[in-house]
């Protein structure tokens, strides 16, 4: 980067919008585990559109790479910088307007999405995307990797609560698409390009959000059941009893619930009996009128007498619901105490779930034998955090040499099961060379395509996701 491109930018921000002392670059340029560290010749922090606009279209006369960055808490590597300039929008962080009557909410990307749900309920209304990052991640980097979570079984993922967006693209000119209309079919719908690109084709500066009526009635409970086939027969009788109203379910398997309620101090295990697979489900209503409580237990009630399940447990209070949540949430940070992990986020169709878990359970105890599965996630969506811990007696460093030929185990399983090797974390880094073994030529080829149209210098995060 020449020093005359440096002033430019620098004179753009002025000194808050540079991050210039060592220590304070450091969470820009490491990944948040550690995985990956990149370098770069500045960080910038603009304050509004245009000055991201103004400092692209320097870049990309002058060639310097981008590497748009939000809260950082992604997890395949895509905002580690190689080069030029890392673009952080932390400081574009307004909330503009809320409209209980469109329901919906217009902010800057860099808005930590624990305000954007705040400032939802403010107004009496939900956004409800909702991660275990969510103090840190920034709606656009939710919109970049669309992001998933735990209500994509009611709401849908991050591209399903969009209606605007506008964008700086990689020439600097900005596409102004914030119209909160629910119908707009005047060609192609533009948004979708970005949502989900991972900074590769643009920098979403800000956004319109849809908002959702508030729950008015909670219904949690905690289930046990014999096999993955029950599981999935349960998910069939809520999806038909309980409609719209199914909103959270969360599948565990043994060794997850065991590891989360003693590893993690202040979680109990909920039941007095051994089982070998859990799901958290939770049914809410808008309205106030509607008896959940009583379709929960009838739905519950009905499975345990066809033996579709073999336990289960309401939550009688907020503190157990909170008891069952916090269970399913610290169930990442206890396998960090069971020692090296090989993590696989993948999703295949709900009818071939099963197929996946037993065939998936069998190669990989095959290749390493007394491997330990930590698999948990969004069932209902069909997406499962396939998780590998070490043996217990085996040494960390030989364990992760077989990481290649397990994740390529898992993954064909996946393609044979017509499911994605990244359900919801997106390419970055760490998916790169799956992306041309289980898309087509075409597909890549389109991709590419796009790139090149948009992009033609290759500015924007370069070496990530093509
Ligand atoms: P970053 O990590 O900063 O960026 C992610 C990508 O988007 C990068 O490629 C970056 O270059 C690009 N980018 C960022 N901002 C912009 C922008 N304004 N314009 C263009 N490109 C941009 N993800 C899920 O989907 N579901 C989960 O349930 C989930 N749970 C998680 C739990 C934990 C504990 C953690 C740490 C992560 C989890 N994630 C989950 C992953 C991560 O939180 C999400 O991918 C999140 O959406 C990333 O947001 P971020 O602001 O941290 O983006």
């Amino acid at each position: 980067m020449t020093n005359s491109a440096y002033q430019e930018i620098r004179n753009i921000v002025g000194p808050k919008g540079v991050v210039e002392k060592k220590l304070n670059q450091e969470k820009y340029l490491t990944e948040w585990r550690g995985y990956w560290r990149g370098s770069c010749d500045l960080i910038v922090r603009p304050n509004s559109v245009h000055d991201v606009s103004s400092i692209v279209k320097i870049c990309n006369n002058q060639s310097i790479p981008i590497t748009p960055q939000a809260g950082n808490t992604g997890l395949v590597g895509g905002g580690v910088p190689s080069g030029g300039i890392v673009l952080s929008l932390d400081r574009m962080d307004k909330i503009l307007n809320v409209n209980a009557s469109n329901s919906t909410l217009t902010c800057e990307s860099g808005t930590i999405l624990k305000n954007v749900q705040a400032a939802a309920d403010s107004a009496d209304r939900i956004f409800p995307l909702s991660l275990a990052s969510e103090e840190s991640c920034l709606i656009g980097g939710n919109l970049a990797t669309n992001a998933g979570g735990v209500h994509v079984v009611r709401y849908g993922n991050m591209r399903d609560l969009v209606v605007g967006l506008e964008v700086v693209l990689p020439n600097g000119k900005i596409w102004n698409g914030l119209r909160s209309l629910k119908k707009d079919n005047t060609g192609y719908d533009l948004k979708h390009l970005f949502i989900g690109s991972e900074g590769t084709l643009g920098i979403i500066t800000r956004c319109i959000l849809k908002l959702f009526p508030k729950p008015q009635q909670i219904s949690t409970a905690f289930v046990a059941a014999k096999s993955i086939e029950k599981i999935i027969k349960l998910f069939l009788k809520f999806s038909k009893f309980a409609g719209e109203t199914l909103s959270v379910f969360e599948y565990m398997n043994s060794f997850s619930v065991e590891i989360a309620t003693n590893s993690i101090k202040g979680n109990r295990y909920p039941f007095s009996d051994f089982y070998p697979n859990f799901v958290l489900v939770e049914l809410t209503s808008s309205n106030q009128n509607n008896e959940l409580a009583l379709t929960m237990e009838s739905i519950l009630s009905d499975a345990i007498a066809d033996g579709t399940i073999l336990n289960a447990v309401l939550a009688k209070s907020i503190e157990q619901r909170s008891n069952f949540w916090r269970i399913r949430e610290t169930i990442p940070e206890a396998q960090n105490f069971k020692g090296a992990s090989i993590k696989n986020d993948i999703s295949v169709p709900i009818s071939n779930v099963q197929k996946f878990i037993e065939e998936a359970d069998k190669a990989t105890s095959q290749i390493v034998p007394n491997i330990r599965h930590i698999s948990f996630g969004h069932i209902g969506d069909g997406n499962i955090h396939y998780n590998l811990s070490q043996p217990k007696n085996m040494e960390k460093s030989a364990y992760l040499e077989n990481r290649n030929v397990l994740v390529e185990t898992i993954n064909d399983i996946v393609q044979k099961l017509e499911g994605s090797f990244s359900a919801e974390h997106g390419i970055g880094l760490l998916k790169k060379n799956e992306l041309t073994r289980y898309r087509s030529n075409e597909e890549v080829e389109l991709m590419k395509m796009l790139k090149r149209m948009l992009d033609p210098r290759k500015i924007m995060n370069p070496g990530k996701l093509l």
